[in-house]
């Protein structure tokens, strides 16, 4: 709000300079400006009053557990692997240099082919628009994303750790909803310092962006002169439909490799309800605690050839999960 204040007194100032209406133009400027000197002050006295301080004391132990959930989404989102498959359209690019040499004016290399990439597939046009049409085919494709077992448990495991993070991330937000029903601070502090806000309570904001993997088809014409790019993000939806895709292939051509469940967020929510909402190992459930953080977590791990099965699937609070994911 600072800036957009100083910005409306930068344009009024230029405003005054030039116009006949000065007069008018000062009068509104010095209004703005007390309003603005007002506004801080009913800030200052707001956080520096006993009733907030109350409040930030009798909810201590609430933010106290959101920030040790903030500091869980850096975990999740630090040691984790995000991506599945690469392209190997760039391979030994590396390996060359290529200049433009051209001795005319107007350079043609406007549009470079991005081969430094495994995440970028260098590819004719056909592609590129086909990848549009057919993403999770092409997907498989040209990024070796064969439909074996085997890849079914990784593109399984990447699935796990993203949707984690967006559950771990959505619960975050509701619990920064919860507090600031409790705390209900005017409007105005809730518009224009809810960053100061969040800081006055000694909540930590972990960086809520989800690295969510990018894979592109990309045609670059030989001149330069024009491309394309079909982009393929590697959210929730996408993994599940991968999921779905591999797991209808593999069943075509083996069928008692297709029995198992699917790791998909259906499934989780349904391991979850069958569970009662309840942590399998401390016996918390939602009906206590309505901001409980809940993961389904395979019992036998997918890495040490655990499967997707509802024998092998529990429902555990993060904390739990935490704690056995760390043993
Ligand atoms: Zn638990």
């Amino acid at each position: 709000m600072r800036n957009l204040i100083i910005g409306l007194l930068a344009v009024m100032l230029t405003l005054s300079i030039i116009s006949y209406a000065w007069p008018l133009i000062l009068a509104l400027m010095i209004i703005a400006l007390v309003g603005l000197v007002i506004v801080l002050i009913m800030k200052n006295r707001y956080f520096s009053s006993d009733q907030f301080k109350e409040i930030k004391n009798e909810i201590a132990s609430v933010v106290s557990e959101h920030n040790e959930i903030s500091k869980y989404v850096d975990e999740i989102r630090g040691g984790r692997r995000f991506n599945i498959g690469k392209s190997t359209s760039g391979m030994h690019a590396h390996l060359a240099k290529s200049k433009n040499t051209s001795s005319w004016k107007y350079r043609r290399d406007r549009n470079v082919a991005d081969y430094g990439s495994e995440f970028v597939h260098n590819a004719g046009l056909q592609v590129v628009r086909n990848a549009q049409a057919d993403p999770i085919k092409y997907l498989m494709k040209y990024f070796d994303i064969p439909a074996t077992e085997e890849k079914l448990a990784e593109v399984e495991e990447v699935g796990e750790s993203i949707s984690r993070l967006e559950n771990a991330i959505a619960n975050l937000k509701k619990r920064e909803d919860a507090i600031a029903i409790t705390v209900s601070p005017p409007k105005y502090i809730r518009t224009f310092f809810l960053k100061e806000f969040q800081r006055q309570l000694g909540l930590s904001i972990p960086a809520l962006q989800i690295p969510y993997p990018q894979y592109k088809f990309q045609y670059v014409s030989a001149g330069g002169n024009s491309s394309q790019v079909t982009s393929i993000t590697l959210n929730g939806k996408t993994i599940d439909t991968l999921l779905e895709t591999m797991a209808e292939k593999i069943k075509f051509r083996q069928s008692a490799a297709g029995q198992r469940a699917l790791m998909t967020a259906s499934f989780r929510n349904h391991i979850k309800t069958r569970d009662n909402f309840t942590c399998q190992y401390c016996s918390l459930s939602v009906s206590q605690e309505p901001n409980l953080l809940l993961e389904v977590d395979h019992i036998q791990p997918l890495s040490k050839g655990g499967l997707s099965v509802e024998q092998n699937l529990q429902t555990l609070c993060w904390r739990c999960n935490r704690t056995k994911s760390n043993k």
